[in-house]
């Protein structure tokens, strides 16, 4: 299997090549050459697979520069249930006629991160190890992307990770899950500063060349391919559980930001797999709702981009959703380049309105989209505790709003829970006069002591500081 760039770049690549990389060489997106199909033969071998084997079949057919042994190996290693609480690694329940919520977030940092992170930490200590190398990663986190980046790198062999936050802005949970990781190679950097802040010295350090190449300074960011490609596993597990045979359709919620989690649902469908609809939730940060609903992509500045009690969808831009149109537009790289490098440069906005391809996203592609607003995902919240008793944070509460609108009958909604109540608390409290209970595990962890340190807001204090722990 090859990949290549969604914007023209002549190169072809392995997988292995582009698993340490971010974005192609020409600023685009890497993507597999073509997906390839699964008949219904295969779907009826899938079902009856265990989680780790199941990832194996599906990730083997991307993957062609690993031993299959060893790529087997490193499955059975992720996805465990003592990593991910059960069996099934992403059970599924009925919550009401039709509609079900599939569990993603029972892993070490309680959100759906988890699920790709875990595997790219065995996927990246192998890889370095195989080359006798080393990476220093490098990020920046509001909460969840940085915690489950931590917990998957905790302890691996040729890998440490540099993760900036906004000093005092996450919650006391999410600071406690991060700073309470004594692994050695885990550093914990507290920027006096906001978030925006924390991603301009991520930006700065990595545009310093000479920098990045000296300390093989490395990001594991959404747009990552193997993040994206663990994901489309769990399309296929959510469809087994959801289904008594391969011929029915079923239709996925998925609660949007960065469009990573539901591209990997178009994938799955590229595939074959029979998804009828893909549903994008937004919060009131809908840049996707807007584009699907009128054929606008317009990104928002940092005044429109609104602080929200789902937080982990509060984006101004959706930085996996070029591999979607690449795929809207026929696969045609000057048509992307139009819209993504001439149109979002000069305007900041692309229009498909006009454009047959626009018509395709809801027709063979099967996206909708819904949105929901602070109220809406109080409501909701109050709405399944009361009927259902359960309890759902308030990212899934968006994706189940946004699920009830686009019912069809006999067709499964599958809504995908992308993080546990207890992350988010506050909301929880809000909605219901009472916190969630907090898995066994978790008890106590703010009492526990803390490993970070605090850095003003300045590229070349960061920098000295890897330097200085990079031996
Ligand atoms: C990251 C995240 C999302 C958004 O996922 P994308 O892949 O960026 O669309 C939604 N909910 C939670 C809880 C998250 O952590």
């Amino acid at each position: 299997m090859n990949y290549l760039s969604t914007r023209g770049h002549p190169d072809r690549k392995r997988f292995c090549e582009i698993l340490l990389e971010g974005l192609a060489p020409d600023g685009g997106l890497y993507l597999p050459e073509q997906y390839p199909q699964v008949d219904t033969a295969t779907l009826a071998k899938w079902r009856a697979l265990p989680y780790a084997e199941l990832a194996f079949e599906i990730l083997s057919l991307y993957i062609d520069d690993i031993p299959p042994a060893d790529l087997k190996a490193i499955c059975a290693k992720t996805y465990t249930a003592e990593v991910f609480g059960t069996d099934e690694i992403v059970p599924l329940r009925e919550l009401e006629d039709g509609v079900y919520l599939e569990a993603l977030s029972n892993g070490p940092t309680l959100a759906f991160k988890d699920m790709a992170m875990q595997l790219l930490g065995n996927l990246f200590e192998y890889e370095l190890a195989r080359r006798g190398a080393e990476l220093n990663i490098l990020g920046a986190t509001s909460g969840d992307t940085g915690s489950a980046a931590e917990y998957a790198m905790r302890g691996k062999k040729g890998v440490r990770v540099f993760m900036t936050s906004p000093d005092g802005r996450m919650s006391p949970f999410q600071q406690a899950q991060m700073f309470s990781l004594q692994d050695a190679n885990i550093h914990n950097i507290a920027i006096t500063g906001v978030f925006d802040d924390c991603q301009d010295i991520v930006k700065a350090v990595s545009n310093d060349l000479a920098f990045k190449r000296k300390y093989r300074i490395g990001t594991v960011n959404s747009i990552n391919w193997a993040r994206l490609l663990a994901q489309v596993v769990y399309y296929f597990a959510g469809y087994f559980q959801a289904t008594a045979s391969n011929d029915k359709p079923v239709s996925f919620t998925v609660p949007s930001g960065n469009f990573g989690n539901v591209c990997a649902g178009h994938v799955a469908r590229m595939m074959g797999l029979p998804i009828h609809t893909l549903v994008v939730a937004t919060n009131e940060n809908d840049v996707l709702d807007e584009f699907f609903r009128t054929g606008v992509y317009r990104v928002r500045g940092a005044v429109d981009t609104h602080e929200t009690s789902s937080p982990s969808m509060d984006i101004s831009k959706a930085s996996n959703f070029e591999r979607f149109v690449f795929d809207l537009v026929g696969r045609d790289p000057a048509k992307l380049r139009k819209l993504f490098v001439d149109d979002l440069g000069l305007n900041g906005s692309f229009d498909l309105s006009a454009d047959p391809a626009f018509a395709q996203a809801a027709g063979r592609f099967g996206f909708r989209s819904g949105r929901s607003t602070h109220a809406d995902r109080l409501a909701t919240i109050r709405d399944t505790d009361k009927r259902f008793a359960t309890l759902v944070d308030p990212h899934t509460a968006d994706g189940l709003k946004a699920a009830r609108e686009q019912l069809a009958p006999g067709v499964p909604m599958v809504v995908l829970e992308t993080a546990l109540p207890i992350k988010f608390a506050a909301t929880l409290v809000e909605a219901l006069g009472e916190e969630p209970a907090r898995p066994k595990k978790f008890e106590g962890i703010e009492a526990l002591p803390k490993r970070v340190v605090k850095l003003p807001a300045d590229a070349e204090a960061v920098k000295a500081y890897i330097a200085e722990h990079c031996d």
